[in-house]
């Protein structure tokens, strides 16, 4: 069981995501809607483990990131991404993510993502 924050700027895949990991026996404490709403809300809940898509408004999920890890740099990040995406993968990884998702949605990938990330 983990402590989770969802950032997602889509209310549909933050409501989706909530349901998958509420079911797997995980506490969502917040949601964010963009990168910097995000961010704030890290360092207001410190939760284990941030689920943060790439594509959203304001700060995106890379520049969201980054913020995060120069503020815990022990945070573990999961990023969400779309296919065709690899170039930001790529980055997100120098950034220090420690996995990824993709979309759509698969709900045995995600529980087994959660599950390898807490287990680091
Ligand atoms: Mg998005």
């Amino acid at each position: 069981m983990a402590n989770i924050l969802i950032v997602d700027d889509s209310r549909t895949s933050r409501k989706m995501l909530r349901s998958m990991l509420e079911e797997a026996g995980h506490v969502v404490v917040a949601e964010g809607v963009n990168g910097e709403d995000g961010y704030q809300k890290f360092k207001e809940v410190n939760p284990d483990l941030v689920t943060l898509d790439i594509t959203m408004p304001v700060l995106d999920g890379l520049e969201s990131l980054q913020m995060i890890k120069q503020y815990n740099g022990e945070a573990k990040v999961i990023m969400i991404t779309a296919a065709g995406q690899k170039e930001k993968m790529i980055q997100a990884i120098k950034c220090g993510a420690a996995e990824f998702i993709v979309k759509p949605y698969d709900n045995e990938e995600v529980k087994l993502t959660i599950q390898k990330v807490l287990a680091f």
